[in-house]
């Protein structure tokens, strides 16, 4: 039970690393995506929020950049 409770810590620790480290974030259900620091980023649904490190990942994924921040 201990061991569970850690492993569920550091995933949440890895989880928060990465939202915190990502340049892009993408809309599943607009299937757009936007600079991190995009108005449009803080308007969006935190549900369909997708974080992405690099344009190639958003590019491969099926996102569309988004017209307002031309990531
Ligand atoms: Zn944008």
């Amino acid at each position: 039970m201990k061991k569970f409770i850690i492993s569920a810590v550091v995933m949440i620790i890895l989880m928060t690393a990465n939202a915190l480290a990502a340049n892009y974030v993408g809309n599943a259900n607009s299937r757009k995506f936007h600079y991190a620091d995009c108005s449009m980023v803080n308007k969006m649904n935190p549900a369909n929020k997708v974080f992405m490190n690099t344009r190639d990942e958003a590019i491969n994924a099926g996102y569309v950049p988004c017209k307002r921040c031309k990531p």
